[in-house]
């Protein structure tokens, strides 16, 4: 006799307990107990992510501050801020722009979507710039282009080396031309850089997209990337619509572009600040 026949027997129905106007209830889990990996979709115990933040399923990197990356990649207390006096202006008046910088400078306590500055890693000092996707996903105003090549301009007079910690949704649209003019200008500071002789090096960090990519991003001497980071110009589905193919899983994944060439190495936050020294020593360090 089938098991389900047998269910008097093997299922038994306290009768005072009755499933009537009982009201379904989600239990209460405080959100910061759990995290979804945006990667592997995994629910992970917060603890289990450690310092670096880092899923132990896949090992993919979550999204960080610029403040808790300083703190877990550079030497302590040995980085010192630059390029703070900068204000970023709305030059189009776009609607609402005022606001959304407002906001974002409330939420993350900075002033900019990067903070950039002079640390050291082991002892081996560089300039630094880390970008923050907090703030409005780390797109590329004005003032992002300018901190940024005012670090290499003063890295170039310094003769420093010079890391930098990308994340990007691409130029800032609120700033339109502006913004955009700003790949340019970047790229123009990241020349004289090299024509110095000093040494360049990029950390691709989840996601890093649009004008970033398409500039400095890709014009270290050596890339790096996270594991699982989502590098890529355009967005995969106005590739997709415009190729008219469906794309591989993994199209514009870090380990995709280090296969084909397009990343030098991919290394988890834990090696990071040991990594970083290391190229920073190979390349004649800070003189
Ligand atoms: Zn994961």
């Amino acid at each position: 006799m089938a098991l389900f026949q047998k269910k008097d027997k093997y299922i038994r129905i306290n009768p005072n307990r009755s499933m009537k106007n009982v009201k379904h209830v989600d239990p209460e889990v405080p959100d910061e107990l759990f995290a979804k990996c945006p990667n592997c979709k995994h629910m992970i115990y917060q603890k289990d992510l450690g310092a670096e933040k880092i899923c132990p399923k896949c090992s993919y990197s979550f999204r960080i501050s610029a403040k808790e990356r300083l703190a877990i990649t550079a030497d302590e207390n040995s980085f010192a801020e630059m390029f703070t006096d900068l204000k970023t202006r709305d030059p189009l008046h776009f609607p609402g722009y005022q606001e959304k910088l407002k906001a974002a400078q409330e939420k993350t306590g900075l002033d900019e979507a990067v903070v950039t500055g002079v640390a050291e890693f082991h002892g081996q000092k560089a300039a630094l710039a880390i970008m923050d996707s907090n703030f409005i996903m780390a797109s590329m105003g004005t003032v992002v282009g300018e901190k940024i090549t005012r670090l290499f301009e003063y890295a170039a007079a310094k003769k420093l080396p010079i890391v930098i910690f990308t994340a990007s949704g691409g130029a800032r649209m609120q700033e339109g031309i502006m913004s955009l003019m700003q790949m340019a200008k970047v790229s123009a500071a990241v020349k004289r850089h090299s024509n110095a002789g000093l040494f360049y090096l990029t950390v691709l960090t989840d996601p890093t997209t649009g004008g970033v990519t398409a500039s400095f991003a890709m014009e270290g001497d050596i890339i790096l990337a996270e594991p699982q980071t989502l590098i890529g110009f355009a967005g995969r589905r106005v590739i997709e619509t415009t190729v008219r193919e469906t794309l591989p899983d993994d199209f514009q994944k870090a380990e995709f572009l280090l296969e084909h060439g397009f990343v030098d190495a991919i290394v988890k936050r834990t090696e990071m600040r040991k990594t970083i020294a290391k190229l920073l020593a190979f390349h004649g360090g800070s003189k």
